[in-house]
């Protein structure tokens, strides 16, 4: 890492039409802008910027994460500044349809609104991209003001869907699976992060308990086969990021080469690719592709499948659906990509 490719294949990457599932907008927060607040604390690039560098755990992730981006995200025009130059990057590479998230908590110190920064946030994007905002969370959240947004939330039209995210080894606790049954009846999708940090035993757990049918990363479903055979019955999609897991060091995954992603990919499990934390791992969703092609042997073929999942899985009418998938085909026809 990072990941280059040879100028025919870039291109070819470049042109696929793509999509990003899984993107933390603080986690991508652009580095113009701290460079812009505050010239001589951020004058050089940050240390997890390093080819090598990966992270001890996820508490120093999140440390970087506070040191390096929690006190830029204080108002909704802070988030519309960042959103507009996160969407046109993700434009920029042939990203045709967003998912991202905003934590939800980092509400609870700012004078705007739940709406105010889902307004700030949908205002940003290009109008060639299909924008859908989550609200994320974490296990331990509903609690005081934390319970009250988290129930206002539900009541924001412009919110698309939840997510649950953090640190998986806190117990999940039984508003949860309330909280996200009421999330579907008002109208919005709810998915969660895991087996990223916890293995296919949490998996199952939240598949049990939230009902969900798309889990972000969910990797470690691979420590049972039982596990990946029920990703496949049920038609349960994993929103991965190859990159990430690799810096975060998650169990199993020593290196790009060791991914599960190939063996999720082989039995059938629908998987996309995404870039998580671009900020914080330095990576880009073309990179994510690169990686999968140079280190996992994915052709050109099935790099075409990986985008195909994510118009597969995204929140758009069938119509819509049916326009996208035929343009990728069209494409990958055009390209003379070997179906
Ligand atoms: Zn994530």
């Amino acid at each position: 890492m990072p990941y280059t490719a040879d100028p025919k294949f870039a291109d070819f990457i470049q042109r696929l039409p793509k999509t990003e599932t899984h993107l933390h907008i603080e986690g991508a927060c652009p580095f113009s802008l701290l460079q812009k607040l505050d010239p001589v604390k951020y004058a050089s690039p940050p240390p997890f910027w390093a080819d090598d560098f990966r992270y001890e755990s996820f508490n120093q992730f999140m440390d970087m994460y506070v040191e390096y981006c929690a006190e830029f995200y204080n108002s909704a025009k802070r988030y519309q500044e960042a959103a507009e130059i996160v969407l046109k990057k993700c434009v920029d590479q042939g990203c045709r349809y967003v998912e991202t998230s905003f934590h939800l908590p980092a509400l609870l110190y700012m004078e705007d609104k739940g709406p105010d920064v889902i307004e700030a946030i949908r205002s940003a994007a290009p109008e060639s991209l299909e924008l859908r905002i989550f609200a994320g969370m974490c296990h331990n959240d509903y609690v005081d003001a934390g319970k009250e947004l988290i129930e206002d939330s539900l009541t924001w039209e412009g919110l698309d869907g939840i997510d649950l995210h953090g640190w998986e080894d806190i117990p999940v606790e039984p508003w949860t699976a309330d909280v996200w049954e009421r999330a579907r009846k008002a109208g919005k999708f709810a998915k969660a992060h895991a087996g990223e940090f916890m293995g296919s035993d949490f998996v199952e757990l939240i598949l049990d308990q939230l009902k969900v049918t798309r889990i972000q990363h969910g990797v470690r479903s691979t420590e049972n086969q039982a596990t990946v055979q029920r990703l496949i019955d049920d038609n349960i999609a994993l929103d991965v990021c190859p990159i990430s897991n690799v810096k975060l060091a998650v169990n199993g995954i020593p290196s790009m080469d060791k991914h599960p992603i190939r063996q999720l990919f082989d039995q059938g499990v629908t998987v996309t690719i995404n870039s998580d934390d671009p900020f914080f791992f330095g990576n880009s969703l073309s990179e994510e592709y690169y990686a999968l092609n140079q280190d996992l042997n994915f052709t050109q073929a099935e790099l075409v499948q990986i985008a195909m999942n994510g118009f597969k899985v995204a929140l758009i009418s069938e119509d819509q659906r049916a326009a996208y998938l035929k343009e990728v085909s069209g494409y990958s026809e055009a390209e003379g990509v070997p179906r």
